[in-house]
């Protein structure tokens, strides 16, 4: 399943009576701190993945995203010349070495012509669609960038760095949902009002664990069920498999990334007790002190490694069937 987020920009935790332009800048300042998270993980992460990208450090967004009666101020405030446009870049990103800004409307890069990008209107059809064709760029090889900023046609060269193939979105409902789906990581916009940044890390890199192992196509591979059924029979032991397979992972992808692998250790001692309903509850999940215990077993052994990145076995493995052992690798809380 592919996600299409018709991101609504009323979101819980906004004022009301906020004017649109510090509502935009707070959604803009949002998006940048997720999309700076993912960066560092896909990038530092490049030699774990097998799925690679032209990195460039560019946040996309487009006018199509905002509510309908939100899309003339949203144009007012960000300019959108074109359809896609470039919501921040990522500090010391390609993009931002290459001179590209906030608020350039995007033309041309390399060989993707905005213009010609179709999609629904109302939908974000036309960015998902801008963002999976840049990726699919040559992953070394200078990308020509045309834009459009403040009405003058500005050509540029950046050069790409080597990242994981992967987006990483927010999901403006105020919500603790996080989500992947093989190409994409989303997280709800709840865990950015409630957690520290290095949470908020280890939540994205559980996620996008769950994409470096290709859990969803090993699942669809055992013909599990999604949804209503997924914590039940014969399901539940490629879930648990799968779930603490991406905990232990998520703890190397910080640890590579020079973020705290102890941050999802802090962050389940705090999640576990305070949200212990929905997923946690859930029988394809494990108990959340056993996933502390898991992942402190996994911080002491990367905190004795001092070589960057580390190579963990479960990335040799990841185009084997699942096999549903998900008891000899989760470590029992005491
Ligand atoms: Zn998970």
């Amino acid at each position: 399943m592919l996600f299409v987020v018709a991101c609504g920009v009323f979101t819980a935790g906004v004022p009301a009576h906020a004017d649109d332009s510090a509502l935009f800048e707070a959604v803009r300042a949002a998006d940048l701190k997720v999309a700076g998270i993912g960066w560092r993980l896909a990038l530092a992460n490049a030699p774990l993945c097998d799925r690679i990208e032209a990195g460039t450090g560019m946040q996309l967004h487009t006018l199509d995203q905002f509510d309908a009666d939100k899309r003339e101020s949203a144009k007012a405030h960000f300019g959108f010349a074109t359809p896609v446009a470039i919501e921040g870049v990522v500090p010391d990103s390609p993009a931002e070495r290459a001179g590209l800004r906030p608020d350039d409307s995007l033309v041309r890069v390399g060989s993707v012509e905005i213009a010609g990008l179709s999609g629904k209107p109302g939908t974000t059809d036309k960015l998902v669609a801008a963002q999976f064709a840049i990726a699919a760029l040559p992953a070394e090889s200078p990308i020509p960038v045309e834009v459009i900023r403040a009405g003058t046609r500005v050509q540029v060269t950046l050069q790409p760095i080597r990242a994981c193939k992967s987006r990483f979105e927010l999901a403006l409902d105020g919500g603790f949902g996080a989500s992947a789906d093989g190409t994409m990581v989303q997280i709800g916009s709840g865990f950015l009002d409630a957690y520290p940044d290095d949470q908020i890390a280890a939540v994205i890199a559980h996620e996008f664990a769950h994409n470096i192992l290709h859990h969803r196509d090993r699942l669809e591979a055992r013909g599990v069920d999604y949804g209503l059924l997924s914590g039940f029979g014969a399901n539940v032991k490629y879930f648990r498999q799968t779930e603490v397979q991406a905990d232990i992972l998520s703890v190397y992808l910080l640890a590579n990334a020079g973020l705290s692998p102890r941050a999802p250790v802090a962050f389940w001692r705090h999640f576990g007790p305070s949200k212990a309903g929905g997923i946690l509850l859930s029988r394809s999940h494990p108990a959340w002190r056993d996933r502390v215990a898991t992942l402190e077993a996994e911080v002491a052994k990367v905190e004795q490694l001092s070589v960057r990145p580390v190579v963990p076995a479960l990335i040799a493995e990841r185009d084997k069937p699942l096999d549903g052992d998900w008891q000899s690798i989760l470590v029992r809380a005491h």
